[in-house]
């Protein structure tokens, strides 16, 4: 039976870590602070924007919402992001994407100053993760390794496999492996063979987005297996992409979902504010 990576519990002792982090450093007069700016009303992005204010309050980070609507240019929006990249009191921030239809989430995230680029979507940021010199992960990936830490699953010398290829999960997650020593496969919708090349994997992530996508025969027995899908089954219910129940009999460990990846990705959020503010008050 596998063991269960509980990224629950994990990034709720994270949130102590940081929590009394941020306290110090507050008492040293500075109170880390994180920006998130929410455009339009799509209610899966304002229900990740609540999420995000409360997991920012439970640490004592400050948090700032910028609430604005669909029909707002690119020009107004830009110009909330100079103001608050010149703001020496907010430390890092985010830009809850998707954005509505004619903005431009390549050139807004641009325009976020990289040391306050909290999800670390920035092209410099990418650059730093590809070169293995960053401060900044993007929060997903960040927290798969943590968890891999925290259950002491090494990944040097290790082959492992990551399905899905998006710039926010399956290329960052590939790049620190790489950077663990893993010798690392990455597969998308056009690789060939796909359950022979994940059937190799001693380390599998999925990042795909489809229910049971992962199904036992495509899983080496004894392999650790990170769900990091969020999807919404047939029944209504949050499911991963791992067809949890079959799988999870030949793994050596393996995350739920939901329960696992998720919470890791919120704390690594607050983490990376953490980051941002401690860089500022050393500049
Ligand atoms: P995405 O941008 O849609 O990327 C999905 C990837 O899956 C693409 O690279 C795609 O390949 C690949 N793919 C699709 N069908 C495939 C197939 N039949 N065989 C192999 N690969 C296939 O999604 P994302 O943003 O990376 O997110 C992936 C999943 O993770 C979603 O369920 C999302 O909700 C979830 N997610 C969870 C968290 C968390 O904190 N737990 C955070 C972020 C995302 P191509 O590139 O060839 O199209």
């Amino acid at each position: 039976m596998a063991i269960l990576m509980d990224g629950k519990a994990l990034a709720a002792r994270l949130r102590q870590q940081i929590k009394d982090e941020v306290a110090l450093l507050t008492q040293q007069g500075i109170q880390p602070c994180l920006a998130v700016i929410l455009v339009g009303d799509d209610p899966a992005s304002c229900f990740y924007v609540a999420n995000k204010e409360k997991d920012c309050a439970e640490c004592g980070i400050r948090s700032i919402k910028y609430v604005l609507p669909a029909g707002t240019t690119e020009q107004e929006l830009l110009a909330l992001i100079a103001r608050l990249n010149n703001d020496p009191a907010v430390h890092g921030i985010l830009v809850q994407l998707p954005l509505p239809k004619g903005l431009s989430a390549a050139k807004v995230i641009t325009a976020i100053s990289p040391s306050k680029d909290v999800d670390a979507f920035h092209p410099e940021n990418v650059g730093r993760v590809m070169q293995g010199k960053y401060t900044f992960a993007p929060c997903t990936p960040a927290g798969v390794m943590k968890l891999l830490e925290a259950y002491n699953i090494p990944v040097e010398g290790r082959e492992c496999v990551v399905i899905g290829r998006s710039n926010i999960v399956g290329k960052p997650q590939a790049m620190l492996l790489l950077h663990a020593n893993g010798t690392v496969t990455m597969c998308h919708s056009k690789t060939a063979n796909l359950a022979e090349v994940t059937r190799r994997a001693d380390i599998l992530v999925c990042a795909v987005g489809i229910v049971n996508f992962v199904t036992a025969d495509m899983v080496k027995p004894g392999a650790v297996v990170i769900d990091v899908g969020m999807n919404v089954n047939a029944e209504g219910k949050l499911t991963g992409d791992v067809d949890f129940p079959a799988v999870e009999k030949i793994t050596s460990y393996i995350t739920p979902a939901p329960g696992g990846v998720g919470p890791m990705t919120r704390a690594m959020l607050l983490e990376n504010t953490l980051t941002a503010a401690k860089m500022a008050a050393q500049a």
